[in-house]
């Protein structure tokens, strides 16, 4: 048997199973339990992993389906119409069809959502067309115009790329990786956070069943710069000291309102 190094590990390492996930059963789709690699590659999950990861579905209340609340239903689908940012428009400071720094809605925190209606189910095929048409790997809700606890990601492979009201129970580690933003397109303004290196994350799909993940690396690190996001927090909000001074200088320079970014060390 040879074992081939992992084209998504930056070390060259082989494939690994650094990320746990458990998904419970829904409507119309089974329970799911596994470990896997970066690049997607599955492997079967230890016991105590998934029993773990299973305790923390249990305890996760998933969002109800449209047709469990169809006022509320109703009600987010014409907020999301009259918020989302046209995928055409362009910014300075941002990828076209993204919400740049400095806006209103990328500064304060999201609001969880009640229920999946059609309307979110279409505003999240737009975010992941969005994310992908600006060459991004993750992207939040309020990045699209929408105050809603809601994000893409580009690691499809690993966990399903849209989760809804994702919240972070775990944290563990430290570990350092190069951040960059599509809501702050600024020549050298990518960074290099210090941020926990594994986090575990519970969330609700959009067919209705509840995940955990606990993630490592890449996926960790994506999940944590999207949580951010819906926190009101950029990224360089996180940078510190001479960094942070020489990061803040080009986005100045760039006229960006640096007022909209107060710093949030780690762990804030
Ligand atoms: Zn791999
Ligand atoms: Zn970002």
């Amino acid at each position: 048997m040879t074992v081939q190094a992992c084209p998504r590990r930056r070390d060259g390492q082989s494939c690994a199973p650094i990320n746990e996930v458990v998904v419970g059963a829904g409507p119309g789709a089974a329970p799911e339990s596994y470990a896997a690699c970066s690049c997607g590659r599955r492997f079967p999950l230890p016991h105590a992993a998934r029993r773990r990861l299973g305790e923390a579905v249990a305890g996760c209340r998933a969002v109800p389906p449209a047709t469990a609340e169809p006022a509320a239903a109703r009600a987010l689908d014409s907020l999301l119409e009259r918020v989302a940012w046209p995928a055409g428009r362009a910014s300075r400071l941002s990828r076209q069809g993204v919400v740049p720094v400095g806006t209103p809605v990328l500064h304060r925190p999201t609001e969880p959502v009640t229920v999946i209606s059609s309307g979110l189910v279409r505003f999240a095929l737009h975010m992941v067309s969005v994310m992908r048409s600006a060459g991004g790997v993750g992207l939040a809700a309020n990045q699209a115009g929408a105050p809603v606890r809601v994000l893409a990601h580009d690691l499809g492979r690993v966990v399903p790329q849209m989760l809804i009201n994702p919240r972070m129970i775990r944290s563990h580690g430290t570990w350092t990786y190069g951040e960059g933003c599509l809501s702050l397109r600024v020549e050298g303004a990518a960074a290099d956070v210090v941020r926990p290196k594994v986090v575990t994350v519970v969330a609700t799909l959009l067919d209705g069943r509840v995940l955990a993940v606990r993630a490592d690396e890449v996926l960790a690190r994506v999940l944590q710069h999207e949580l951010d996001h819906l926190e009101g927090i950029a990224y360089v909000q996180r940078l510190a000291d001479a960094e942070r001074a020489a990061v803040y200088a080009l986005i100045e320079r760039a006229g960006g309102d640096l007022r909209s970014l107060p710093p949030r060390p780690y762990g804030s």
